[in-house]
């Protein structure tokens, strides 16, 4: 199936099982906003007890904070997001459809990339296990070709990206022959910059309203509150803010269903350190992070980290790690070397001095910032992604089953009566009734018990647990595996063990 088909697959199955829904949907939705559904709101606080648990828990250092959304207007100025915070846009003029004109570009680098990718793939065919990849890329007259295109190309957008020449963007659209997808043709406008803060008002009467914005990005609310947290907590250089709050941004191109959303949710840490040190923080925090990624059990080849070539304007070094989604490979965290700027400039913008007086080494100085920043939705859709299957089984059904990882999976448990008599439904709600102080449990008796199973499947439930005549006589039921499908005897009692070891948040946190 093509994977353009499996992510719609996957949208219309968070839709159905209640994931996901678009918002407003009665009157027709609104761009790029969504809502999260019984289910979806289970797993996204799953995914946020994972973070939230694995720096604050995990870490003595690292303290967490809940800052408001409405912030003092002039903290967006001396951000810089004011004057910065801004996309090139490009419109065409016949499908009328607007662009990122980065996006633009880098989609065309990317397909240099496959072009080059399909060639060693041909090739590897070809000369099957004499097939030498590094004298192949250094050696075929059109990888090399393909290679010098893409290079030239990338040097290219990475000079007007960081001049920021927005004409040079444009050109560089126009020589690539970049079409719209739309309407396929080369009528572009100029290239002009957006700025992406909603903005809104703040006060009763017209003289006293002030402009007020939606936050973009929950850090600022940490630098903000740095002194405080510091002060308060007798925090000790290095130590970490963590935060997990929603952000806005009028998203120019909206689309790829929760990846790209005008409202969505982050969790920010942001890592104060002392000057000169921020290498050696920058590369913990990317192996932390990835190990964090990892621990999920999706594989190592889901991921991969992108340096940036454009630093944001705060920073010293950048990268991105990325999941593998149907539609290639995209950021879901990014992790910043922010070096003293933000704090600097609350500096001079409050005239508050934000210094950390070092007992150790009797200096003052304004702190050095890493931050690791990820966003809820584009963890929640990565995690979507790679736990979708629809399985071909052996008696030729199919089941559609989300391999979530169990401590993600918004329900842990189902408990199923095999017959709704004879005294079954009344043993299985006695067990709910004393795992549901530990785990999310659903009880269900509807259908016949393989029926519940797929449902059990396409939600993701780890464990199914089938209460049988057996049950009544020693106490024990049938255990099924949702990955496996293998079921085993256990013991009522032993139930709560059992999944403890596999379903709760400690123990991937344990394998940390
Ligand atoms: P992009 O280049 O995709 O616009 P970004 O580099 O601007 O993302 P950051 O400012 O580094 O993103 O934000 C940190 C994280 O917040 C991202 O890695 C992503 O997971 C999430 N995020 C950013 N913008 C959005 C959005 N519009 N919708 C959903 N998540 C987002």
């Amino acid at each position: 199936m093509a994977q353009e088909d499996v992510f719609k697959k996957i949208v219309a199955h968070c839709k159905e099982y209640g994931f996901v829904f678009p918002s407003s949907e009665i009157y027709d939705g609104l761009g790029a906003v969504y809502d999260y559904g019984q289910l979806g709101v289970e797993m996204k606080n799953n995914i946020k007890t994972y973070w939230w648990q694995s720096m604050v828990l995990l870490h003595n250092n690292i303290v967490g904070i809940d800052s408001s959304i409405f912030m003092h207007p002039t903290i967006w100025k001396a951000s810089g997001h004011v004057d910065a915070f801004n996309d090139p846009l490009i419109d065409n003029r016949d499908s009328k459809k607007r662009y990122r004109a980065d996006v633009l570009i880098e989609d065309q680098i990317a397909k240099y990339d496959e072009k080059i990718e399909k060639e060693i793939a041909k090739a590897r065919k070809r000369f099957g296990d004499s097939f030498d990849e590094e004298k192949y890329r250094a050696t075929s007259a059109n990888v090399l070709e393909h290679t010098a295109k893409r290079d030239a190309l990338h040097e290219r957008f990475k000079k007007a990206m960081n001049d920021g020449d927005l004409a040079e963007l444009k050109q560089i659209i126009l020589d690539e022959e970049i079409v719209c997808p739309i309407s396929g043709t080369r009528n572009w406008t100029d290239v002009r910059q957006f700025n992406l803060m909603f903005s809104t008002e703040m006060g009763s009467t017209a003289d006293s309203n002030m402009k007020i914005y939606l936050r973009p990005e929950t850090a600022q609310g940490i630098f903000v509150n740095y002194l405080n947290v510091q002060k308060t907590g007798r925090m000790k250089i290095p130590f970490g803010i963590a935060q997990i709050g929603k952000a806005f941004r009028n998203e120019i191109v909206a689309r790829q269903f929760i990846f790209r959303m005008r409202e969505f949710e982050q969790m920010e840490m942001q890592f104060f350190i002392k000057p000169g040190t921020e290498l050696d923080w920058f590369a913990k925090w990317k192996k932390t992070r990835m190990a964090w990624h990892q621990a999920l059990g999706f594989g190592a080849d889901h991921y991969r980290f992108h340096d940036h070539d454009k630093l944001a304007h705060y920073a010293n070094a950048a990268t991105d790690i990325e999941f593998l989604m149907p539609f290639g490979f995209k950021e879901v965290e990014g992790i910043h070397s922010r070096t003293n700027f933000d704090l600097s400039q609350h500096e001079k913008y409050s005239g508050k001095s934000i210094k950390y007086f070092d007992p150790e080494t009797n200096e003052s100085y304004t702190p050095y910032v890493i931050e690791t920043s990820i966003g809820v939705d584009r963890m929640f859709l990565s995690i979507m992604c790679a736990s979708y299957e629809e399985q071909a089984l052996e008696n030729g059904e199919t089941r559609t089953v989300l391999h979530l990882p169990a401590p993600l999976a918004p329900v842990k448990l189902a408990i199923l009566p095999l017959v709704k008599k004879d005294g079954l439904p009344e043993l299985a709600h006695s067990i709910q009734d004393e795992l549901k102080f530990h785990f999310n449990c659903q009880y269900d008796e509807k259908d016949s018990i393989g029926k519940r199973y797929r449902r059990q499947d396409a939600i993701g439930t780890p464990y199914c647990v089938t209460v049988d005549h057996q049950s009544l006589e020693d106490n024990t039921v049938t255990l099924r595996n949702r990955d496996t499908m293998e079921q085993q005897r256990v013991n009522i009692a032993d139930l709560c063990g059992i999944l403890s070891d596999t379903v709760s948040i400690t123990s991937i946190l344990k394998t940390l």
